[in-house]
């Protein structure tokens, strides 16, 4: 059976497995040892991927889309981020093995079809919970903000991972180790993380229809904006089906803003903790969502977070109002539901009421701002 090693990655094997497209062969084994650290193995390909992008952006746009601070503070934490795995097994795979060895109730065949299926689209599930519950706990946030922290968008922000991340991923994934090998899935596991490296970039806008299936760039730039209308959006891995099932999709509809809704402090979780008032908001603080308050709803309030964009705010409205005026309601139910993030749809008077608002905002805006 075929396998990478460190000597023999071809060029074309090296930037395949970034997309998740090694062939079979390439990528079956049948022990959990054999299995290349294809993560390790990339770095010559993010490197050289970031150097291609910061030429392009800069011949696109006449001058550098990479801060060089914000670069080696990505790239900082992507090498911290590894240290553990100097002196151990990833968390992740050591939990994996640890329950397939001792409690699977199937053994699927590692060279089926079926077999690899199942463990990519559960190795992508895994992560899409695992990713969102990063966002709705507050405790599991302070350990996912360190990769929305950076006000850039660019390949390198996809290295700015944390360190204890991986001190939480590891249980979502164990389902799977009551029957797909340990050795399929270390090969998945790895594979579904370096995806999530390509589509941290601006230059690639729009996949037409690939957009519908996969994570794309386009996808993943709503994920890490604070513009209102991105929040606690898209948090696929692979595919983007998953927010599409479980309704946490928004399609990219206006220049995203990156970075935190706000600074955070170091020990903030512990502090809001000790400042809460009795052991249910004290619990809150710490498994609720980051912008929860007492007396609000568990992942906060949508209207708390810092507007940006504001000319953006009213567009939308107007052709949310010109798509019902010509009776696509549905339409613009879909393009512009994700505005309304309590979910509640407004009436034509409500809509009249806010048309009213927002002119006299928008003459404000023009006049005064
Ligand atoms: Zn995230
Ligand atoms: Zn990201």
């Amino acid at each position: 059976m075929a396998r990478v090693e460190v000597t023999n990655v071809t060029v074309s094997q090296g930037l395949r497995m970034l997309f998740s497209l090694m062939t079979p062969n390439e990528s079956s084994f049948t022990t959990v040892q054999e299995v290349p650290t294809y993560v390790n193995q990339a770095t010559p390909y993010f490197i050289g991927l970031i150097l291609l992008e910061i030429v392009l952006g800069w011949l696109k746009t006449d001058g550098p889309r990479i801060k060089i601070n914000d670069f080696i503070t990505s790239l900082s934490a992507g090498m911290m981020s590894r240290l553990p795995q100097l002196m151990m097994r990833s968390l992740e795979l050591s939990a994996y093995i640890y329950v397939w060895n001792n409690f699977h109730i199937l053994e699927l065949p590692w060279d089926s079809a079926w077999t690899r299926w199942l463990a990519f689209l559960g190795v992508d599930m895994g992560y899409y919970w695992f990713h969102r519950f990063a966002h709705e706990l507050n405790f599991l946030w302070a350990a996912h903000q360190v990769h929305h922290s950076s006000e850039y968008y660019n390949l390198s922000t996809a290295l700015r991972q944390s360190v204890t991340q991986q001190f939480s991923s590891w249980v979502f994934y164990l389902p799977l180790a009551l029957m797909v090998p340990s050795y399929v899935f270390a090969v998945h596991i790895q594979f579904n993380l370096l995806y999530q490296f390509w589509i941290h970039t601006e230059l690639v806008k729009n996949l037409g229809p690939l957009e519908w299936i996969l994570n794309t760039p386009s996808h993943h730039r709503v994920h890490h904006g604070r513009n209102p209308y991105c929040i606690d959006k898209n948090y696929a891995g692979i595919l983007i089906i998953w927010d599409r099932m479980f309704g946490k999709f928004c399609v990219y509809l206006d220049k995203v803003v990156y970075g935190l809704t706000h600074p955070i402090s170091t020990f903030e979780i512990w502090t809001r903790f000790w400042e809460a008032e009795g052991i249910s908001n004290k619990l809150s603080v710490i498994f609720k969502g980051p912008g929860w308050t007492p007396g609000k709803l568990r992942l906060g309030d949508i209207a708390d977070i810092p507007q940006v964009g504001i000319v953006f705010f009213f567009l939308l409205h107007y052709i949310k109002i010109f798509l019902i005026l010509i009776k696509h309601k549905l339409v613009a139910n879909y393009f512009c539901r994700s505005i309304y993030a309590s979910g509640a749809e407004m009436s034509m008077f409500t809509l009249n009421w806010k048309l009213l608002f927002l002119t006299l905002l928008v003459i404000y805006y023009l006049l005064f701002v």
